[in-house]
């Protein structure tokens, strides 16, 4: 969807619209093909902002403590996100090994940042340098941050290995999961808007 300050194309059959203020809650749809154009979310900067950190923070324990313990024949072993990765490498699926580490691991830390990075300075009321920039970066990551391909990878495992091993959860395991819903919810409560509307302040593009 391309958005300027006060002018939004529809992305079904571009239209031009004009932005207008609308109701908490309520959505404005294209006058032609029906298409949603965008929503007026309540406090949206600071439902975004503090969804973005608490995403940060759910990634550093995810990738800092241990995901699952398998205990067999009086063995344990201990994995953690990276680890799982690397599993991958050493049993030579390197192409999957790397696309995991990205989608699961590089997109979803540097979509945080870049939404931190923006956000932050906007929520005190001023432009970051080349926001616009980074805010694309982060819109184009936004599918590709799919940590879902991990978690599904990680039920799988124990699915297959619960009749041999005992599996323990561990605090990752918690904080990867919660930070796929707040992945989800930033998502949503994100109104490009209070992006593109601060571009007004030095024209930047
Ligand atoms: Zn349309």
């Amino acid at each position: 969807m391309n958005i300027h300050a006060d002018l939004i194309a529809c992305h079904e059959c571009d239209l031009l619209h004009q932005i207008v203020a609308l109701d908490s809650g309520s959505q404005a749809n294209c006058i032609r093909c029906g298409a949603k154009l965008y929503k007026e979310i309540r406090n949206s900067l600071d439902r975004t902002l503090s969804l973005t950190v608490t995403g940060l923070i759910l990634f550093l324990l995810a990738n800092f403590y241990p995901l699952l313990t398998f205990e067999m024949q009086g063995r344990s072993q201990q994995n953690n996100l990276i680890s799982g990765v690397l599993e991958f490498f050493s049993s030579g699926f390197w192409g999957l090994g790397i696309l995991v580490f990205l989608v699961s691991i590089i997109f979803p830390l540097i979509y945080l940042l870049g939404m931190a990075y923006v956000l932050v300075p906007l929520r005190m009321g001023h432009k970051p340098w080349k926001m616009i920039s980074v805010f694309k970066v982060v819109d184009y990551l936004r599918p590709w941050a799919m940590i879902e391909v991990y978690m599904l990878g990680i039920i799988v495992a124990i699915v297959k290995l619960s009749d041999f091993a005992t599996i323990t959860p561990g605090i990752a395991l918690f904080s990867f999961a919660g930070l796929f819903v707040v992945i989800a919810a930033a998502n949503a409560s994100l109104d490009p808007r209070i992006v593109w509307r601060s571009v007004d302040i030095d024209g930047e593009y």
